[in-house]
């Protein structure tokens, strides 16, 4: 593919904060953006590097009115000494492809996202953080342009990546979270978008978020929209069970987002000699060997903060502490585990890091 690179003149260049503790997620962006273009008569096209800008889109555009758009979120990591390393970026790619298709929108070859992406990169490395645990998000994100009211897929796309700086998700050590079992609401159906990243699975998720925020609790936990029984995901993550000595995630049903951070977990701890059981758990479940005491450990698994404990319950008014409310063995060597190859510092031995060509 080819790639225009136009670099920001150097008096227009982003403010940088100065301290990497103080960033908060998602408000810092890099100087750069990739952006390319879509048309179905000429497929994707003008793929370019640029100064980060505002987009201009007519008011008709269409994913402002039917909700044509996905994206991805993945990290680069700055090693010790200096080099660039991506994490499995190739499932992000793939993953990409599947929100793509089951969205209608055009795919888009993932050695070109990849090429995209090292181009952008380049001109943004110093935008990455030193400190360990702080890191640069990538967003790619795709949208439908085409200025039509009127609901069937769009004819025209843009594609484009934005970066920014984040910092180390625990700067303070581990933080248990307090989740809301939401009986209410729900965030996806099977046969539904739940295993899309697209944008509508956001906006249907914001109302049960707030109502849980009231009441005091971090996220929701949300359980299968038919039964309003069986467990999905925490807030925007998969979430993982420790029954004695047995890994439990529920199984990729079809309204459940099937994350990276997810599979890792699962080829550690099957690497680990733990045993692993993608299936159905109910809330009942939950609550009784809660209550009981097997359930040694509760985490979620996500791209932005890795590994993220449960200390305590809310469901149908009680509350229920997991275990003391401290955080579990597992979820603390799976997150220095996955952290430390990340950032080099642990044997590589599934192939996981991609560093870049910069
Ligand atoms: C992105 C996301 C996840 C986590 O996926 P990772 O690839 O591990 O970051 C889980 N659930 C939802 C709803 C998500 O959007």
């Amino acid at each position: 593919m080819q790639i225009a690179v136009h670099p920001v003149e150097p008096a227009l260049r982003r403010p940088r904060p100065k301290d990497d503790k103080n960033l908060v997620f998602g408000r810092v962006f890099s100087d750069h953006m990739f952006i390319m273009d879509f048309e179905t008569s000429k497929g994707w096209h003008d793929a370019r590097v640029v100064p980060y800008h505002n987009l201009e889109l007519d008011p008709a555009a269409m994913v402002l009115h039917y909700g044509q758009g996905i994206f991805e979120g993945l990290k680069g990591y700055r090693w010790a000494d200096d080099s660039i390393a991506l994490f499995r970026s190739d499932k992000n790619w793939a993953r990409w492809n599947g929100s793509a298709r089951r969205m209608c929108m055009p795919e888009i070859d993932p050695a070109d996202i990849a090429q995209a992406l090292e181009e952008l990169i380049r001109l943004d490395k110093d935008w990455i953080p030193k400190s360990v645990g702080s890191s640069l998000y990538i967003r790619p994100t795709m949208i439908a342009s085409e200025p039509h009211l009127g609901v069937r897929p769009a004819d025209n796309y843009i594609f484009f990546i934005i970066t920014g700086p984040v910092a180390a998700y625990y700067a303070e050590g581990f933080n248990p979270t307090k989740i809301y079992v939401s009986d209410e609401y729900v965030r996806a159906v099977r046969g539904g978008l739940g295993e899309a990243k697209t944008m509508a699975n956001y906006a249907y998720s914001l109302y049960a978020a707030e109502v849980a925020k009231k009441k005091g609790f971090t996220q929701v936990l949300w359980l299968d929209a038919v039964e309003r029984r069986y467990v999905e995901e925490v807030g925007t993550s998969n979430i993982c069970f420790r029954l004695d000595d047995e890994l439990v995630t529920p199984a990729l049903s079809g309204s459940i987002l099937p994350g990276v951070t997810r599979d890792s977990v699962l080829q550690l701890a099957r690497h680990w000699g733990i045993k692993c059981t993608e299936r159905a758990i109910s809330i009942d479940e939950v609550i009784d060997t809660v209550k009981s005491g097997q359930m040694k450990e509760i985490f979620a698994t996500g791209t932005a903060a890795v590994i993220s404990p449960v200390g305590e319950i809310s469901f149908k008014d009680e509350i229920f502490t997991v275990q003391d409310g401290s955080v579990g063995e597992w979820a603390r060597k799976l997150y220095d585990e996955i952290l430390g190859i990340q950032y080099g510092e642990k044997e590589d031995v599934f192939g996981w890091i991609k560093k870049l060509n910069v």
